[in-house]
């Protein structure tokens, strides 16, 4: 058995900022790791495999599910398998690093569940839904059909944002990585009173 090891939850609507913020911490704390997430959703612009995502097909996403692979899995879009693999977490713990993770919200409060005080979750919460329909639009990566589906999903997602241990504002993208720096600074090296 791996040693238990802690883990950095990072959730939030798509177009929240998570992603930019959690690639900051990534450069500035060399003690996390980014956890790969499984997805049978095609690869965009210059992603790669086994680095952004294991982009695998459809049907070896559920032979997973079916033998118990994942730790957590949702479909997150109609059609469209994210999942975190146990062995993923493993890998990062057997190093001796702590996990990071870019996650949906129900996939990061499903963490939050299991892995209890091992866990810090935070949810990245968007100045507001007109602004996140709006870094969504520009970011000119979907269609309007799939762009019609994430706005859905944005408002349903912001009313989770209670059940995280923090809600991080990002009005200024560079004021919320620093922020969530000092966050998980903190989380990683408590100071003792
Ligand atoms: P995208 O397609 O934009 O990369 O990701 C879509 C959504 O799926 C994002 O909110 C992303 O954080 C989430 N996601 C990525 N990996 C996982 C995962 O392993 N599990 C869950 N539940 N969601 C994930």
């Amino acid at each position: 058995m791996t040693k238990e090891g802690k883990l950095i939850i990072f959730s939030a609507p798509s177009g929240a900022g998570k992603t930019t913020i959690v690639q900051y911490l990534l450069t500035k704390i060399p003690e996390l790791e980014f956890s790969i997430s499984a997805t049978t959703r095609e690869a965009r612009g210059d992603e790669q495999n086994n680095k952004d995502y294991y982009f695998i097909s459809k049907e070896e996403f559920l032979h997973r599910i079916a033998t118990k692979q994942f730790v957590e899995f949702e479909e997150v879009y109609t059609g469209t398998f994210y999942g975190t693999l146990r062995t993923e977490i493993e890998r990062i713990w057997k190093k001796g690093k702590t996990v990071i993770f870019d996650i949906d919200v129900e996939g990061g409060l499903h963490l939050k569940r299991k892995y209890g005080e091992h866990a810090l979750a935070i949810f990245v919460q968007p100045p507001s839904l007109e602004v996140l329909k709006e870094r969504l639009t520009g970011r000119g990566t979907d269609n309007e059909a799939k762009l019609r589906e994430r706005f859905a999903k944005a408002e349903k997602e912001l009313n989770y944002a209670p059940q995280f241990d923090i809600i991080l504002k990002n009005h200024d993208l560079q004021t919320a990585c620093v922020e969530a720096e000092e966050l998980v600074a903190n989380f990683l090296n408590p100071l003792t009173p």
